[in-house]
């Protein structure tokens, strides 16, 4: 199964990734975090993408289609994937489709968390995570099972993203709404698109997911034994 996973900064795809990837073993690849990885690499490309995730903007299409051409193609996508922040533009969504095309791969599905402004304002200055293994948290809505110990790896540093800052946010939500909501009828026009209720708890949201993996899995099994 490959699994796009749609919607807005703080919504919950995170979130949700992870936990698709421990249950399902799907691949995650997260831009996101293999931005901040890069980010911090001390070299000339590493700075130019931090300067540019600091203003809350989108890093150029040509260097994201890159950075995923070279993870989907790894070994561990074999079995699906999931991805968490890509695309978020028409031409990276384009692009996705001609690398999947090239190597034999579709989309299965296309899910979108739907949550309010409100909400994901609420959610992203509440959040962050362990400085060890990166594990996801909330201040309200997530806390570690021992307060100051992660509960994946049982570290005690955690840490808040730069650009989780109010300003910040309001300038990522914007580029949201102008670059990356266009999917949504990209998606629904392709028989792709799911939309759930990311306003529901963190276990609720989890099951609506499954729910539609499910019904994947069985499409897929349907189409390999029967067409
Ligand atoms: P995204 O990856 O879409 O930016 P995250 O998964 O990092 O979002 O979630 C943002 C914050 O909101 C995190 O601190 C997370 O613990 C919390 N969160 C995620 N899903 C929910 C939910 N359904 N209800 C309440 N809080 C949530
Ligand atoms: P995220 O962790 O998904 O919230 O992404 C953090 C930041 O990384 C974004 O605000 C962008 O600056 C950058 N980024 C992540 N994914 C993409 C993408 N697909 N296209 C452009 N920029 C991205």
């Amino acid at each position: 199964m490959n699994v796009i996973l749609l919607g807005p900064p703080g919504a919950g795809k995170g979130t949700q990734a992870e936990h698709i990837h421990q249950q399902y073993g799907l691949a995650k690849l997260a831009t996101g975090d293999m931005l901040r990885a890069c980010a911090t690499s001390g070299t000339a490309m590493g700075d130019r993408i931090k300067a540019i995730m600091a203003e809350g903007a989108l890093v150029p299409d040509d260097v994201m289609v890159e950075l995923i051409r070279g993870r989907v193609q790894a070994p561990d996508c074999l079995n699906g994937f999931i991805l968490d922040g890509f695309p978020r533009t028409i031409p990276q969504a384009e692009a996705l489709d001609v690398m999947l095309e090239s190597e034999g791969k579709r989309l299965t599905a296309v899910i979108e968390l739907q949550v309010n402004d409100t909400a994901l304002v609420e959610r992203i200055a509440g959040r962050f995570a362990c400085a060890k293994c990166g594990a996801g948290y909330h201040d309200a809505f997530k806390r570690p099972n021992v307060q100051g110990v992660c509960d994946v790896c049982g570290a005690d540093t955690f840490f808040r993203r730069e650009d989780d800052k109010p300003e910040t946010v309001a300038k990522r939500l914007e580029a949201y709404n102008r670059a990356t909501a266009p999917l949504l009828p990209y998606y629904r026009e392709r028989g792709l698109l799911r939309t759930i209720d990311g306003m529901a708890p963190i276990a609720q949201v989890t099951q609506a997911i499954e729910a539609i993996l499910g019904d994947a899995a069985k499409q897929l099994t349907y189409r390999q034994n029967f067409l």
